[in-house]
């Protein structure tokens, strides 16, 4: 998995945060069809049944919950970051917004620590740090 200065760098910033919106709707579609299975589901479970049917469905019902619990984690976490990141990338000098050139980042070394980044404008060459959460 990239990091958000890969990203950025090969993508441009508008690029990658308009791809960084379309991933995490992905994932919130997925808990939002992992809730709707659960709960039909839950309808038909019934434990005193027939056994395999209703153990089968309580092992869907507990993979449902876990995928539906990823990923409405990472659509929270890829919306945070992105918001985060498109709040700083406004030039403090001509205030153009996204224009930027990713000059030297941070070592993250997983996706979970921020990364501190030093970005210039590519309108006016002004330079800033951001920092992805
Ligand atoms: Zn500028």
């Amino acid at each position: 998995m990239a990091t958000p200065a890969q990203g950025i760098a090969r993508l441009g910033f508008r690029i990658w945060y308009e791809r960084q919106l379309i991933e995490g709707h992905v994932w919130f579609v997925t808990g939002f069809l992992c809730a709707v299975l659960i709960m039909a589901l839950m309808e038909e479970l019934n434990l005193r049944g027939p056994g395999p049917l209703s153990l089968s469905s309580l092992v869907i019902i507990v993979a449902a919950s876990w995928l539906g619990i990823v990923a409405i984690r990472r659509y929270i976490r890829m919306l945070g970051r992105a918001e985060s990141l498109a709040e700083q990338c406004v030039c403090p000098a001509c205030a153009c917004y996204g224009l930027i050139r990713v000059l030297e980042a941070g070592v993250a070394e997983t996706d979970e620590h921020p990364q501190r980044m030093r970005v210039s404008c590519k309108r006016c060459d002004q330079q800033w740090h951001v920092e992805s959460i």
